[in-house]
């Protein structure tokens, strides 16, 4: 098996996840990892342009006290069942999202990709990152420990920039000003210049340096400098001997880079506004972690992508099927407890059967169950032809295939009409 999660998707998936941080990861993992009777796995892709992890990637971190801290466990465990269950991690950005009159969503990243998705969960942090992980702690520092430290952190990071030889980059927004009065003492003191790159407003300062845009790249300082992206899409190299990441601003702010059609509803600090199932007041589209708002904590992150992620297959489920989907204990559907057989949905012959496994792996839980694996992937994908090659009625075989997690059904999509 391969250590890394595959990292290319079909154009259409069940759940599309945009942020591969711990909520949008564990989001991924149970929309697709899901069991009980009839418990149809989903297929579902992550999109993040940053190494997966999120900004629990960065440093070792406390999960609830000091009693529990976590080095890289928690990108570590969640990309590990990514890994097993064949879940994409797609290195690219989301950039826009649209809902489609069909109750589909319409994503594009920017890569130029589209894919088409029944459900979407939004677990996009505070901003998007980048390949400040590598440099966070030498070339990057952060606003992120409290008010209180920020004199010496900043002073720090000033003398950093002076002694690498290029400008202290401030990277933020127009909530940066608060910081504006503390940047200008650390590096008047540092003797170094200073450089904002703001994703909107201005320092509040008169005649400084501002580079309008948002960090793309930190690079290694050799190269000429950060990457910064206008929102016109063009790109400018900002030379920079340190980085300093004002998530002060950020965490009262979030980043606005993601267009949507139709915006979710959000909290008046632009957080996106959740009920306590994760979902949106877009049908079809929850959110997970600190892209909702405060405590910033790697545990509600954990939390509430688990949530999004249950709730996305939900919503997929009841799309799919007509009726509500049974989650085993984490939310008992009211079913037959005398039929077992009626607990699995009813497949219509047209469905498309999409495998979730490598051909081999999948053939291979499929004998494991006493199925035809090898006749069954070797079959058009209609549902009407897996009940033929299977040779066994359709509720047997299709609860044996959706406890092996190995395929999933669905009905055709635009286009697709021919492929089989
Ligand atoms: C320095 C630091 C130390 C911390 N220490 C602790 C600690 O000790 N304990 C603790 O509990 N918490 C800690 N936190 C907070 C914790 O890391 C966060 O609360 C947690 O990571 C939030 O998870 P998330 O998945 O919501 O967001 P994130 O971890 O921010 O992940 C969001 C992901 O979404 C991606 N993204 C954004 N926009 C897009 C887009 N348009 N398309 C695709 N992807 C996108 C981002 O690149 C990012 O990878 C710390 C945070 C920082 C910055």
């Amino acid at each position: 098996m391969t250590a890394h999660p595959p990292a290319d998707t079909p154009p259409r998936v069940d759940v599309a996840v945009i942020g591969a941080g711990p909520a949008g990861l564990a989001a991924a993992v149970r929309a697709r990892w899901v069991k009980g009777h009839g418990a149809v796995p989903f297929r579902v892709a992550v999109f993040d342009p940053a190494p997966p992890g999120g900004l629990a990637g960065w440093k070792s971190n406390m999960l609830t006290g000091p009693a529990w801290r976590l080095d890289d466990e928690v990108p570590g465990r969640l990309l590990a069942d990514c890994v097993e269950w064949r879940i994409p991690v797609v290195r690219e950005a989301v950039e826009s999202v649209r809902a489609e009159a069909e109750g589909t969503f319409a994503i594009l990243t920017s890569a130029g990709r589209s894919v088409r998705a029944d459900a979407v969960v939004l677990a996009a942090g505070l901003r998007r990152l980048c390949d400040e992980r590598d440099a966070f702690g030498s070339r990057v520092s952060v606003a992120f420990q409290g008010a209180d430290r920020f004199p010496a952190l900043l002073a720090k990071a000033a003398r950093a920039a002076r002694a690498a030889g290029g400008p202290l980059a401030l990277v933020g927004h127009g909530g940066s000003r608060a910081l504006a009065p503390l940047v200008a003492r650390a590096a008047a003191e540092a003797e170094v210049e200073v450089v904002w790159v703001l994703e909107d407003g201005d320092p509040g300062q008169p005649g400084a340096r501002v580079a309008r845009g948002r960090l793309e790249a930190v690079g290694s300082g050799e190269d000429g400098g950060l990457r910064v992206r206008g929102e016109d899409g063009g790109e400018a190299r900002i030379p920079a001997g340190h980085v300093f990441i004002d998530y002060y601003a950020f965490e009262a702010r979030p980043s606005r880079w993601l267009r949507w059609e139709p915006d979710p509803s959000r909290l008046p600090s632009g957080h996106v506004r959740v009920d306590r199932e994760g979902a949106t007041d877009v049908p079809g589209l929850f959110a997970a972690g600190d892209c909702t708002g405060p405590y910033y904590a790697i545990a509600r992150a954990l939390g509430d992508g688990v949530t999004a992620g249950l709730s996305a297959w939900r919503h997929v489920f009841r799309g799919r099927f007509g009726r509500e989907g049974s989650l085993f204990a984490y939310r008992p559907g009211g079913g037959d407890l005398a039929n077992e057989a009626a607990w699995v949905p009813e497949v219509p012959g047209d469905f498309v059967v999409d495998p979730l496994l490598e051909p081999r792996t999948c053939a291979r839980v499929l004998d494991a169950r006493a199925l035809p694996g090898a006749r069954l992937l070797a079959a058009p994908r209609w549902a009407a032809a897996w009940v033929a090659a299977a040779g066994i009625p359709a509720p047997d075989l299709w609860r044996a295939v959706f406890e092996a997690r190995a395929a999933t059904v669905r009905p055709v999509g635009p286009g697709e009409e021919d492929r089989w």
